[in-house]
């Protein structure tokens, strides 16, 4: 059990004297007092006095706000093997460096390096002296640019990559236009996410594969705006490129409406975006180290790079400024963790995740990853954590869901953990995704709408408090 460890540590006492005497509130401050010294003689309560001194500590200061604000506002979107990015890699070493944390370092990784570039339009051909239609329009992460003068080809509507290859020699010479949309009946918008996203990552070899001239491509998102967004697409090696990007909602819509009127219609699209050798970057971590098992180690983590559109503010921002903000919160609370409690920005999450893989590959052979915590699904109202372990393992993470429920989270869910913590399934680590409300992440994914205006303070908070907890709970007990 979580709390039978800590009925005899004098450790935490001072940790939760040392918060409540320096904590803002001063009217809690009788309460708390009160429950501070419940701990050194009712071992029960304890665990959950940390979440209450996390939470308190966390929502009276909230510094993940502050520091999302920084990384957004100062260095903005920050794709791979950008300025932005090597920015960002320098912001938060320093950061941590000023928190305090230990061994702060960066682990060094070749990164892709796609270039947006500055063309990226596309409009319906106007029929016999009518004005050209807009379409709003970006470029997917890794494509070709168009030629020069961009291309103008007939469009063929479809709604799988099993249907554009099945359309044969009619593709040839025609723009294909993925035009399936995300399910919006299903409750989780990641699912819905997840059946839809093909076209966008493989749209562009399955209009190739039958002679297609490009791949325009329906936004994944639910809502009906004109802002397109943004994402990562690959090539098969053994079909020809064509350019790709992704259209807005909106414009997806009139395209199609505009095909049931006139099949031939043709549409006209230019890029001039490049990929650009492979540049070195890095992973930056920095730990509090565990006072007894120095070589066990919890992982905090979120991915430091971000599509370009935007300022990667719940992309993951949200994911970087939480963990920070969690470890940040156990040290000001004066927490020494038994085993060592780390943070890690992760480079290249959304292009390559050579940050995570180098993570998982550069692992010293006496360390033991225990467990990894990974924020990456905005910075919404934390709802849960997805858990992958074995039964026993599940079994103990989810037996402290009820002392998490002061931060909003009230269960453990089977299943989950990031896209940069998944190298480390080999190493034996519990992986651990916290799950915020998804209903809205969508509306702002790798597009222009994801900056610091559409996070709220509070609730990015408090998922930076719940990882603490269980980052905490998970160093002190082991799994
Ligand atoms: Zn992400």
């Amino acid at each position: 059990m979580l709390r039978k460890n800590w009925y005899t540590s004098n450790r935490i006492a001072f940790a939760l004297v040392f918060f409540f005497y320096t904590n803002s509130f001063p009217q809690t401050h009788r309460t708390a007092t009160a429950t501070a010294q419940v701990t050194v003689t009712d071992p029960m309560s304890s665990s959950s006095d940390i979440v209450s001194a996390l939470l308190k500590h966390g929502l009276s200061e909230q510094q993940a706000y502050q520091n999302l604000a920084e990384l957004t506002g100062t260095i903005g979107g920050r794709l791979s093997g950008s300025p932005q990015a090597a920015k960002a890699v320098k912001w938060g070493e320093a950061l941590m460096k000023k928190l305090g944390f230990q061994n702060v370092r960066l682990q060094h990784v070749m990164v892709p390096h796609w270039v947006r570039g500055k063309v990226e339009k596309a409009w319906i051909v106007g029929r016999k002296g009518r004005k050209n239609i807009p379409l709003a329009m970006c470029a997917l992460g890794g494509s070709i640019a168009t030629p020069k003068k961009g291309i103008t080809a007939e469009v063929i509507e479809v709604h799988s990559l099993a249907e554009a290859k099945a359309l044969g020699s009619e593709a040839k010479g025609k723009i294909i236009f993925f035009n399936r949309p995300m399910d919006p009946t299903l409750i989780s918008t990641f699912a819905a996410y997840g059946r839809a996203v093909d076209q966008r990552g493989g749209g562009a070899s399955a209009a190739a594969s039958v002679g297609g001239v490009g791949a325009l491509i329906r936004s994944m998102t639910l809502v009906v705006d004109d802002v397109p967004h943004t994402g990562v697409m690959y090539y098969q090696d053994s079909i020809p490129k064509v350019p790709t990007a992704a259209l807005s909602t909106v414009a997806a819509n009139r395209l199609s409406e505009e095909l049931k009127r006139n099949p031939h219609l043709r549409v006209h699209f230019a890029l001039d975006c490049k990929t650009l050798p492979d540049v070195q970057s890095a992973n930056v971590i920095g730990e509090l180290a565990g006072t007894e098992f120095p070589n066990e180690v919890v992982v905090m983590g979120g991915h430091l790079d971000s599509w370009d559109k935007g300022k990667g503010a719940h992309d993951d921002g949200a994911g970087v400024t939480q963990s920070i903000e969690a470890l940040r919160l156990i040290k000001e609370l004066g927490l020494k963790p038994k085993r060592t409690i780390r943070v890690v920005l992760f480079m290249n999450e959304e292009n390559g995740s050579r940050g995570g893989e180098g993570y998982a590959a550069q692992l010293p052979s006496k360390e033991k990853a225990v467990a990894a915590i990974e924020s990456d699904a905005g910075g919404f109202d934390p709802r849960t954590f997805g858990v992958s372990a074995d039964s026993s393992v599940f079994q103990k993470i989810a037996s402290w869901a009820s002392l998490l429920e002061p931060t909003d989270i009230c269960s453990m869910r089977r299943g989950g953990g990031g896209e940069d913590i998944s190298y480390l399934k080999d190493k034996g680590a519990a992986l651990i995704g916290l799950v915020p409300s998804n209903q809205r992440y969508f509306d702002f994914h790798h597009s222009d709408k994801d900056v610091l205006a559409n996070v709220n303070s509070r609730e990015l908070e408090l998922g930076a408090i719940a990882m603490a907890s269980l980052a905490y709970f998970i160093s002190e007990e082991g799994l």
